[in-house]
């Protein structure tokens, strides 16, 4: 009898009894996987008490969830998430274990592939099968290109490029079923002090009918200029930008769109100098029309945009400015 093919299993997160997105994004990757791979696909949840969360994400999925109990106090630090992770895993060893790209994703990840001794791999954007192997995909050359790798190892820990995968579930025929798992607390090496408010405040992005964005290719602080009077042609727009130009200080953290920023969904998104990478689109995608100004016609907000205009953003912007105040004028 052939053995049965060893798990792909996913690592989900829940906080205060909700799954957050990048977990779906890792189911969809594991039945990616699953497709090329036929393997069953089971879901783990970490937590305190993690039963309730369990069971709506079975529901929501279809599949066998494993509750795993991290022993201690709420919320569990990623340390002991990784020793209760670790007291399953070392009598179920995967295939693949797939986990987001979270902060908590990001922490568990080497540690278990440290003890599972797994290949480690970040940023997948695809998989595909070639020869019998499996190949993770990740983007290299500024975005151009998928770099393909093989992982040499019975078991490969794999985060996907947020953004990559589908975050939108499809009903599935019936829920899953769950299962509990709990083990002795082990040495804790770091404590939770509590939370406070974040400082950031993406109401007005949020609100915004028109967004006019800024990326990398604005080049100097002061074209800022031009952004902010493109914006000011339309009454209710607001001015966003790339996590590389607020990282940089030249905007303010609430003012940054994408996934570790704020979701917008305005009727118009002008993209002025920026890429389009994953992590931004994450953040853009529900726009209306959407208009990319960019130098580079290859670059990946092209294949997202309505309108594309291939041309440098310090020419294109003063130029539209000048025949729009022209055309008004006439108008008067
Ligand atoms: C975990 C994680 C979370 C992230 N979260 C976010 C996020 O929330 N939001 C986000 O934006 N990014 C996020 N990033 C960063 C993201 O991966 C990219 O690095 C970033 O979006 C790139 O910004 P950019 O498009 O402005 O710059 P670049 O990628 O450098 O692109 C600049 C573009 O400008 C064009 N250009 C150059 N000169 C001109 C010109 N004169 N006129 C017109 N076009 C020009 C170029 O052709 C290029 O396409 C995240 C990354 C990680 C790893």
């Amino acid at each position: 009898m052939t053995p049965a093919a060893a798990p792909i299993l996913v690592v989900a997160e829940h906080a205060q009894g909700r799954i957050q997105p990048g977990s779906y994004a890792a189911i969809h990757l594991a039945w990616k996987i699953q497709r090329l791979h036929p393997a069953p696909v089971q879901v783990l949840l970490p937590g305190n008490d993690p039963r309730a969360a369990a069971a709506e994400l079975a529901r929501r999925t279809g599949l066998a969830v494993m509750a795993i109990q991290v022993p201690g106090p709420e919320p569990s630090t990623s340390d002991v998430a990784v020793d209760a992770l670790w007291r399953y895993l070392v009598d179920h060893r995967p295939s693949f274990l797939c986990m987001a790209s979270s902060t908590r994703g990001l922490e568990c990840a080497p540690p278990l592939a440290t003890r599972l001794e797994a290949a480690h791999v970040t940023g997948v954007v695809d998989v595909l099968a070639e020869g019998g192997a499996i190949l993770m995909g990740r983007l290299g050359c500024a975005n151009q290109e998928i770099h393909f790798l093989e992982a040499l190892t019975p078991t490969v820990v794999l985060n996907p490029l947020p953004g990559a995968f589908d975050a939108d579930m499809p009903t599935p025929s019936a829920p899953g079923p769950v299962a509990w798992h709990h083990g002795p607390r082990e040495r804790q090496r770091i404590v939770s002090r509590g939370f406070l408010p974040a400082a950031t405040d993406f109401g007005a992005l949020a609100a915004a009918k028109v967004v006019v964005a800024a990326g990398n290719g604005v080049g100097e602080r002061d074209n800022l200029t031009w952004i902010q009077r493109l914006a000011a042609l339309w009454p209710q727009a607001a001015v966003g930008g790339s996590r590389t130009l607020c990282d940089r200080g030249w905007l303010s953290h609430d003012q940054q769109i994408g996934l570790s920023g704020a979701t917008v969904a305005p009727a118009l998104y002008v993209a002025c100098g920026i890429s389009g990478a994953p992590q931004h689109l994450a953040g853009m995608r529900g726009s209306g029309l959407v208009v990319a100004i960019n130098t580079d016609p290859r670059a990946a907000i092209m294949r997202e945009a309505d309108v594309c205009i291939v041309e440098d953003l310090t020419r294109f912007i003063p130029v539209f400015l000048s025949l729009v105040e022209a055309d008004k004028l006439e108008g008067q």
